[in-house]
């Protein structure tokens, strides 16, 4: 049997730390320059995709030279008809994803701060205003590009692309059901940058989210909120939070759920801890108190009898905008794995040119077109203004997130110990998947609502 390495290692097989040093010695060598494009491009063909770099050096495309791949994938990304307007946002996002967000990505994963710049640049492009009507102050795009907007910045950084998502997830209610006035008053501000949250999760009231305690207690024009939430992405950082509670005095658990906006500096309001968490370290997850907030009625989104309905529908928008970021990650993992075992030799091959790693290859290319494929299906329903989209968004939501655990997993073991430091992303991206699954209603409950739906009635 074959044990250790078939050749001396090559610049590719060494960690980044040792690539940075042999370009800062070569710096000083009489054909420096020669010697550091030479090094780099190694590293490139051995897909050595730096955490550093975030894999910058493969966005956006899926960037295989020369095999059937390319057409494949550009295909299926042509699948939506984008107008040019469309077609020029998407291609911005593209850039800014792959020459900014993505080289910031390994240094606010290991920082956890929160990713200003990233966000600045997003606003500096205006993307908010993609999701908010004219007539509020946006410059609406269609759904499917919004989606593809979600996908690019995800790929680039899993982080930055849930905080800018969340921004639509929370706000999607109030722009399909808030009051004209609620519109005029909230919409220009998210047009402009703001930043949103979606508050519904408790301590006990995570998959089932009807057993939740917040008290909305109305008194005159005001309604006193109180109560706690837990694990709300962006809530120590949003302007506008979508706030879920129960109604006092409505005994139906179902019935008693209601929606309101509450604004950031609402006395009353604190952030009591952000959490330690697997991945996602950029994207703060926030456990909130609400200590008799209290909020204009104006705020009010949907009263008793109304809430529950305005969640499930605004779900609808959300999964597949979940399975976005979870695509994005999946496509990272597999661009690095791909391009690694491209170059990485052991037993006098490459590795890709093993048969079994070729049948795994298969089955995650396939997983990864048929995926994408059902993301761009459940864009044109959005588009299409199809309400009755449930198991077609939990479909997606199960698929995206499950494939995006294995394609990261399989990635880290195809970089073999590689894949297990943190000189290369595929380690924090397997880390950024997890709360895929987990997320906007768990797989479990996913599995469930897609076989309930085949009950037959009688
Ligand atoms: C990083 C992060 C960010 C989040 N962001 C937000 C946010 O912005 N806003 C928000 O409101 N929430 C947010 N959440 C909360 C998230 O949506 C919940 O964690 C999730 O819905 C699961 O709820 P739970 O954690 O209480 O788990 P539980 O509901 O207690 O579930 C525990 C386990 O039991 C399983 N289970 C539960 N019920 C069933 C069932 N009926 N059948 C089979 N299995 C079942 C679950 O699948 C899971 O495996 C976030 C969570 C995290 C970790």
């Amino acid at each position: 049997m074959v044990s250790g390495p078939q050749r001396m290692p090559e610049i590719a097989d060494l960690p980044v730390p040792v690539i940075s040093l042999f370009f800062y010695y070569q710096s000083w060598n009489t054909n420096g320059l020669v010697l550091i494009s030479r090094g780099l491009a190694c590293a490139r063909r051995a897909g050595a995709c730096p955490a550093q770099q975030g894999g910058a050096w493969f966005l956006p495309r899926l960037g295989f030279k020369g095999n059937a791949m390319i057409t494949l994938f550009d295909r299926l990304d042509a699948t939506p008809a984008f107008s040019p307007e469309e077609k020029a946002v998407i291609e911005s996002v593209e850039s800014l994803a792959r020459e900014k967000i993505a080289p910031r990505a390994e240094h606010y994963d290991r920082t956890g701060e929160f990713p200003w710049d990233n966000l600045r640049a997003i606003n500096a492009l205006g993307l908010n205003a993609m999701f908010v009507p004219e007539a509020y102050g946006g410059a609406p795009l269609s759904y499917a590009a919004y989606l593809a907007c979600v996908r690019a910045l995800s790929e680039a950084c899993a982080s930055t692309g849930s905080i800018w998502a969340t921004n639509f997830h929370a706000m999607s209610p109030l722009i399909d059901f808030g009051s004209e006035e609620q519109k005029r008053r909230l919409l220009p501000r998210l047009a402009e940058g703001a930043l949103a949250s979606l508050a519904i999760t408790e301590p006990n009231a995570g998959s089932d989210a009807t057993q939740m305690k917040t008290r909305f207690r109305p008194e005159g024009e005001e309604i006193v909120v109180s109560g706690g939430k837990i694990f709300i992405t962006d809530g120590n950082v949003a302007d506008l939070i979508l706030l879920f509670g129960k109604w006092e005095g409505v005994a139906d658990p179902r019935e008693a759920i209601s929606a309101l906006i509450l604004e950031k500096g609402t006395e009353g309001f604190r952030i009591l801890r952000t959490e330690k968490k697997l991945g996602l370290n950029a994207c703060p997850t926030a456990a909130l108190a609400f200590d008799d907030c209290r909020v204009p009625r104006a705020n009010l989104l949907a009263g008793p009898g109304k809430g529950l309905p305005l969640l499930l529908r605004a779900l609808n928008k959300s999964r597949p905008s979940v399975a976005a970021h979870a695509l994005g990650i999946a496509r990272a993992a597999f661009k690095d794995a791909v391009a690694y075992i491209n170059e990485r030799r052991q037993s006098g091959r490459r590795i890709i040119e093993f048969q079994g790693i070729q049948f795994l290859l298969a089955d995650l290319a396939s997983e990864l077109a048929k995926t994408e494929a059902m993301l761009w299906h459940v864009a044109r329903l959005v588009d299409r203004g199809e309400a009755d989209i449930g198991i077609e968004a939990s479909i997606l939501k199960l698929s995206a997130s499950d494939l995006a655990m294995r394609m990261t997993t399989e990635a880290v073991q195809l970089f073999g110990g590689y894949g297990y430091i943190k000189d290369f992303r595929v380690e924090r991206l397997m880390r950024d998947a997890k709360i895929t699954q987990i997320w906007e209603g768990t797989n479990q409950i996913h599995r469930q609502l897609i076989g309930r739906s085949l009950i037959e009635k009688r």
